[in-house]
């Protein structure tokens, strides 16, 4: 069986931060990803980053993309096999990998887990039928291939995502016929909405998707007005005509590979769904075994490259290796996403951590 020191599954900013670290001190790497591109979902996202300046703020996702794979590119003690996924995790810390047909299996010394989340969905009739999508397979469309999904939009979901999502379908020429909101407030920033109001976006609160309407495809929406138990009020039905569907309504950890190995993992709303239980060094209830980014609690990409370069160093570190002034490193970086997580937005995330019942 083939052998590997550290296997990090997972390149997006949080697999690719880990694995800066680890080379930093002269680790061996392998990368897995199931995508055919580098970089999760910072692949898709053109849009000018929010978040921590030290983190790269203010610049386009796929621009920090390219920094952090410049970061690595070429190193020696680095492989990377991409189109490829990890389908099983076993106790031995032996991963399954698949490449199309190919089946093949890794020992690993160590193995960091940044597998993102994947998006969740709306239980609605007709929810199958061409044109429903989810947000990130809209972003995908148009931002990696440069395919617009539609002409008229109905988003839903009000949170960053759904907000930028709709500019961007607004830059491709798309119309955003409406965005739904089922809870009274905005979830995302207030200047992501302001900006998508200015251009005549009609956002309205309490209020979700009934069914929608088509034989092979999305031709219309029937939506409805929410009570304050989020269900659908009889008689306020409106029936707008869109060709797509677009649902930003949350992404949910992909721990999949954590549980199969037997990390302990809890379910808490806040950061997302199930989450690994971790220990301050990022390490789960499996020695040897780290977890990092967008799996162990859905936050964004600030934290995730923070949570990566933490847990690469402290995956390095039980390993051996050892970090000009390491002290003083890690201790800037969990600083740093202490103060990322201050003031309202990061309230979640907060509340999250501490049902979790970890510091990190
Ligand atoms: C529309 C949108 C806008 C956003 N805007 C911002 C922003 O402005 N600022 C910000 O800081 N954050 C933003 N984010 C959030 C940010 O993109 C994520 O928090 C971040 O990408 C999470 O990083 P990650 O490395 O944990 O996971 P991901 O980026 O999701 O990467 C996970 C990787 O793991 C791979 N993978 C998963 N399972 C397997 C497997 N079994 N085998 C092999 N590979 C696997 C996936 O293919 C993927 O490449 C935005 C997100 C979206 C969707």
């Amino acid at each position: 069986m083939r052998q590997a020191e550290f296997v990090i599954v997972g390149a997006g900013p949080a697999g690719l931060r880990a694995a800066k670290a680890l080379l930093e001190v002269g680790a061996k790497v392998l990368i897995i990803d199931r995508s055919d591109l580098l970089g999760g979902q910072l692949t898709k996202q053109t849009h000018m980053f929010f978040g921590s300046e030290k983190q790269h703020a203010s610049k386009r996702g796929i621009d920090i993309l390219g920094l952090m794979i410049d970061a690595i590119k070429g190193h020696e003690n680095l492989e990377v096999l991409t189109n490829t996924t990890v389908v099983g995790l076993y106790k031995d810390l032996v991963l399954s990998c698949v490449e199309q047909d190919h089946y093949f299996k890794i020992q690993a010394q160590t193995i960091i887990i940044a597998a993102g989340a994947s998006e969740k969905a709306l239980p609605f009739e007709n929810n199958d039928l061409p044109g429903v999508y989810a947000a990130g397979a809209v972003q995908t469309l148009m931002n990696v291939y440069g395919v617009k999904p539609g002409d008229k939009v109905l988003m839903v979901g009000s949170g960053n995502i759904g907000l930028i999502v709709s500019y961007q379908l607004m830059q491709a020429g798309v119309q955003v016929v409406k965005l739904v909101e089922a809870s009274s407030q905005i979830g995302g920033y207030l200047v992501h909405a302001s900006k998508i109001k200015r251009l005549g976006v009609d956002i309205t609160m309490n209020t979700s998707v009934k069914r929608a309407i088509g034989n092979d495809h999305v031709e219309a929406v029937e939506i409805w007005q929410l009570d304050e138990a989020w269900q659908g009020i009889p008689g306020t039905e409106e029936v707008l005509e869109v060709d797509t569907i677009c649902m930003a309504v949350g992404l949910a950890p992909l721990t999949e590979l954590l549980q199969q190995i037997g990390a302990k993992v809890k379910y808490i709303r806040e950061l997302g769904g199930n989450v690994a239980k971790l220990n301050e060094r990022y390490e789960t209830t499996v020695p040897n075994v780290y977890a990092c980014g967008d799996v162990a609690g859905i936050e964004e990409a600030s934290s995730a490259m923070m949570a990566g370069e933490i847990a690469g160093m402290e995956a390095a570190i039980k390993s051996g290796y050892r970090y000009d002034n390491q002290e003083a490193r890690l201790k800037t970086l969990r600083e740093d996403l202490v103060n990322l997580r201050k003031g309202p937005h990061g309230a979640k995330v907060r509340a999250g951590l501490d049902k979790l019942g970890v510091e990190v």
